[in-house]
């Protein structure tokens, strides 16, 4: 235990050093944090900033403006469409220049429409959103929509809407807030920064929530490889009179403790069932950089327009932590640290462990960006291995923190027999990439993992496109049958009448024939 955990462990009981419970699995990569303690930068406004539709798990966006429009910093750029997603905000003022196509960070390297703006370099801003800093007066419901007009989603990576978090009823009431600081991917370290640089804004944030869900328990979750934001983080409790409410929790380094459900059994002991949220265990978490949006859209009246990320990797003279505007291409950011290409490189997006390798550089920065990592080509060939087969070892399931048989799955998804995959929990792999990690044969499972994932969700997708046209159809058999008997009875009761006026006609010339037979006697007599 170092010197400073020691020391630390003075601060009293709201620091808590060893964890009752843990989670099965898991691994301990090597951190290779380069940027921890870097005080963070600004990165400059590029030139043109893109803003795709769609930043957070849900549905797209739908733009509200037009090319030629002049927007403001915060201003509502895009409308949200169904009930899992946020809308899009411009991240400076400027001009809309397009409104088109463009790729963006995902493994299926599809674009997606996105809306460009070229900056006026006045960073005007929109102040629609006035701030609300008495915040324990306001209604949770007004809190809430602040914050799904903000745009939250999720900062930690998954990019989730934040509000949906929030959205609660009689059968789930929450005991306690967690504030998951633990940022257990190698290399990233901005969580870390902004801990350290914004302890007051990101406690004010879990104090927004907890008042929202009425819990009055609220614990923070940092690793011991950040012992330094343990002591700013516990200072800030006790100088905000928090400190009886919300504890610190400082966990052994292990990865992938950060995982939502990983954390809350570590520090709860509860496991949140497959398909469940946290809240259905009693339990709200939220990432570091999100309580920060949180207070910075209630406290401040801020829509989510930039986010602190790690820019890394050993192609990169300068690393450090940024301050980085949504829509900031990522050539643009490289460049600012400096960037070394010479011998070619590959860029990932997020973690070494979890994020993927760009295809573009020209690719936008989004709520979902932690870090950015360049890596020498020549760095990434020595750590490459060709894939052999499975020696059957078991050393993926032994680390996997979902409990699944990653071997088996992979060999499912490999040979396309996506109903066998599921029926061995695919969709419960978080795809932390442990074990990739450990696999003597160089298996990379987390990617057959995502192609079954992929083509399952298409194979649905499609399901339900072909049960849409289906339904579709017969509404429109049953509209032409209905026009069809509708049509029918009219002519019908056309004919009906037709009938009985001939009729009626007939008789009437009978009758008056019958009557002139009767006179015709008297005339001649
Ligand atoms: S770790 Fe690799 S070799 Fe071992 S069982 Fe898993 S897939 Fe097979
Ligand atoms: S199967 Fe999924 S959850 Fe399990 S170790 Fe592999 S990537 Fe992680």
């Amino acid at each position: 235990m170092s010197k400073l955990l020691e020391m630390l462990k003075g601060l009293g009981e709201q620091l808590h050093l060893k964890p009752q419970h843990s989670f099965t699995g898991g691994v301990h990569p090597q951190e290779l944090k380069k940027t921890a303690g870097l005080p963070s930068m600004t990165c400059p406004l590029p030139k043109q900033i893109i803003l795709p539709m769609k930043q957070h798990i849900g549905d797209a966006c739908e733009p509200l403006v037009k090319v030629g429009d002049h927007v403001l910093r915060g201003q509502q750029i895009a409308k949200s469409q169904g009930y899992l997603s946020v809308p899009v905000h411009a991240s400076t003022s400027g001009t809309v220049t397009k409104i088109e196509d463009h790729v963006i960070a995902h493994p299926s390297g599809l674009g997606l429409p996105c809306i460009f703006i070229e900056p006026d370099g006045k960073d005007e801003v929109d102040e629609s959103l006035y701030p609300l800093p008495n915040y324990r007066s306001a209604d949770p419901i007004e809190l809430r929509e602040r914050i799904r007009s903000a745009g939250l989603a999720g900062l930690g990576g998954a990019a989730f809407p934040t509000f949906i978090k929030l959205v609660l009823d009689q059968q789930n009431k929450i005991e306690t807030v967690v504030l998951n600081g633990i940022e257990c991917e190698p290399w990233l370290t901005n969580d870390h920064q902004l801990m350290l640089e914004k302890a007051h804004e990101i406690v004010t944030g879990m104090d927004i929530l907890m008042h929202m869900v009425g819990s009055q328990q609220g614990i923070i979750a940092i690793e011991d490889n950040k012992m330094d934001t343990v002591e700013v983080m516990q200072k800030t409790l006790v100088d905000m009179g928090l400190d009886a409410s919300v504890r610190i929790e400082v966990l052994p380094t292990k990865y992938p403790q950060g995982g939502e459900k990983q954390l809350i059994q570590v520090l709860t002991g509860k496991e949140v069932p497959a398909g469940r949220l946290p809240i259905q265990v009693g339990v709200l978490s939220q990432n570091v950089g999100t309580s920060k949006a949180i207070y910075d859209a209630v406290c401040l009246g801020e829509a989510l327009t930039e986010r602190m990320m790690t820019v890394s990797g050993d192609a990169l003279p300068n690393p450090t932590n940024m301050r980085v505007r949504l829509g900031t291409p990522v050539a643009w950011l490289l460049e600012q640290c400096g960037l070394d290409d010479t011998d070619g490189i590959k860029v990932i997006h997020g973690g070494p462990m979890m994020g993927d390798i760009l295809t573009d550089m020209r690719i936008p920065v989004v709520k979902a960006s932690n870090g950015i990592l360049a890596m020498r080509i020549s760095t990434l060939m020595q750590a490459h291995h060709q894939e052999d087969p499975c020696i059957r070892c078991g050393d993926c399931g032994d680390v996997c923190p979902a409990g699944l048989m990653p071997n088996l799955l992979a060999v499912h998804c490999k040979e396309e027999q996506f109903e066998r995959a599921e029926d061995y929990n695919l969709f419960d792999c978080i795809e932390c990439g442990a074990c990739s990690y450990v696999c003597p044969s160089h298996i990379p499972l987390v990617h057959y993992f995502r192609f079954g994932k992929g083509k399952v969700a298409q194979i649905r997708r499609e399901k339900a496109f072909a049960e849409e046209s289906r339904k579709r159809s017969e509404t429109r058999d049953a509209r032409i049958a209905q026009e069809l008997a509708e049509k029918e009875e009219k002519r019908r009761i056309a004919k009906e009448k037709k009938e009985a006026r001939a009729k009626a006609l007939a008789e009437k010339q009978a009758q008056e024939a019958a009557e002139g037979e009767t006179k015709k006697p008297e005339a001649e007599s």
